[in-house]
């Protein structure tokens, strides 16, 4: 799927409504950013990262003359894609990768593991997935299903087994069978927090110890049309565990894309994939610069 086909419905709100603005207005004054800043906001941009925008883009409209669409929509790119922190590459020194994915229920986190499980397979990569959410027996169904359906490796235990013991036994595996990448899938009940915090941080201890230096990376699936509400989750899950990646589902179901500069500037998380639809192909690599562009097109 193209990126502008996936924001088709930001894109039809944000870039009309901009595009709008820039051919109505002869020159960048008060009532200018006023309305700048209004559609910013309602695109769920976020109050801090709109503000931090509009001075940036004060100082470059010096530069070009008002009414000069193309012009300006240059520079909120820029500017935009600027707002976007960067992901640090880690070396693994030894495979396999394990990547733990953590996200309350219905975000899309079941159907991101096997977008990430399919890319990893098509570079070659031994994948395995992992149903450490068994206090859902529908979770391990479905992961199972996808795990077939992408043609990868699964392990899980029945329904109401201890999530670190099939964590475990899951590296067990992984070792002996020379996989490349475990992707690790997590409860996400966030009604019972500390219970959710131990059994990750037990998941995270018992991985660590069969294979040092893991989990490698741990990411929290967030889901786009959610919003404001998002951007909760993430202070939630935050309190529990370090979040080293964001992926945002479901971009392609929303008008108010601008969430994605909300979460990731707010929150200094980078956003490493793009969730643009349903099918196991439809996940996209995050990258701030390509995103601005492509709003704006
Ligand atoms: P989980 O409970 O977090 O594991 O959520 P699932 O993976 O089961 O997904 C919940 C629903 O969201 C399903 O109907 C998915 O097909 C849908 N979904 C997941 N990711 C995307 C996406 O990027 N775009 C769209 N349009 N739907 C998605």
């Amino acid at each position: 799927i193209k990126l502008s086909e996936g924001l088709s419905k930001t894109k039809a709100q944000l870039s009309k409504q901009i595009n709008n603005l820039i051919s109505s207005s002869s020159h960048f004054d008060t009532n200018f950013w006023e309305q700048l800043e209004e559609i910013l906001i309602m695109a769920d941009v976020g109050f801090n990262p709109t503000l931090k925008l509009i001075d940036n883009l004060k100082l470059r409209a010096k530069e070009i003359s008002p009414g000069d669409q193309e012009a300006f929509k240059k520079i909120f790119a820029q500017e935009l894609a600027s707002l976007f922190p960067k992901p640090s590459k880690k070396l693994i020194a030894l495979k396999p990768e394990v990547v733990l994915l953590i996200g309350v229920n219905g975000v899309g986190k079941t159907t991101t593991i096997a977008k990430l499980a399919y890319r990893a397979q098509m570079q070659g990569k031994k994948v395995l997935m992992v149903g450490a959410d068994t206090f859902r027996a529908a979770a391990i169904e479905q992961l199972k299903i996808w795990a077939d359906r992408v043609g990868v490796g699964f392990y899980s235990k029945e329904h109401g087994s201890d999530p670190a013991a099939v964590a475990y036994e899951a590296m067990d595996k992984a070792l002996k069978e020379n996989f490349d990448l475990v992707l690790v899938d997590t409860a996400g009940r966030l009604h019972t927090k500390v219970n959710l915090m131990e059994e990750l941080s037990k998941i995270k201890r018992v991985l660590n110890k069969k294979h040092p230096g893991s989990p490698h990376r741990t990411i929290l699936v967030l889901d786009a049309t959610t919003g404001q509400n998002a951007l909760s989750q993430v202070d939630l899950f935050s309190k529990s565990v370090p979040i080293d990646e964001i992926i945002l589902t479901k971009l392609d179901g929303t008008a108010k894309g601008g969430v994605v500069v909300g979460i990731a500037s707010e929150y200094n998380i980078p956003i490493t994939f793009i969730g643009l639809g349903e099918k196991m192909e439809d996940l996209r690599p995050f990258d701030g610069k390509s995103f601005a562009k492509a709003l704006l097109d």
